[in-house]
């Protein structure tokens, strides 16, 4: 889903979320036809995701040779990640070789243009995607 801001040609402004950019305008609560308009572009106070997995020290240097207090914080650090990934798995990156490599596909290998975005946020968190749970 992604979500637009339209105005109807009565002054409504509103946020609608459409399955695609191709979707149609939903009409206004008022009847009258709606256009997009662009997003406000929010710089102040804008929320950062924080550091990604891929930041992560990978090496016993790197965690300057199992630092107690660097491992935990990274700990913490990830624990977070992880619940705005699930929040917003357009973040978690491409998650298919490590669930590959955990047996996901194993059944059923996956294929180009297969649309497995909710396959995959059920995979990797157990559960579908935050909108898809909205619908059922
Ligand atoms: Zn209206």
């Amino acid at each position: 889903m992604i979500r637009y801001d339209v105005k109807c040609s009565g002054g409504h402004r509103f946020e609608v979320a459409l399955p695609s950019m191709f979707s149609e305008n939903p009409l206004c609560q008022c009847g009258a036809e709606t256009a997009r308009i662009p997003s406000r572009v929010n710089t102040a106070g804008a929320a950062s995701p924080g550091p990604s997995r891929d930041d992560m020290p990978m090496t016993w240097r790197g965690t300057n040779n199992g630092d107690r207090e660097l491992i935990r914080s990274w700990h913490k650090k990830m624990v977070q990640r992880e619940k705005l990934e699930e929040k917003y798995p357009e973040l978690a990156g491409d998650r298919r070789p490590v669930l590959a490599h955990e047996g996901a596909f194993a059944s059923a290998p996956v294929r180009a243009g297969d649309a497995i975005a909710g396959d995959l946020a059920k995979e990797t968190f157990g559960k579908p995607p935050v909108d898809e749970a909205k619908k059922s």
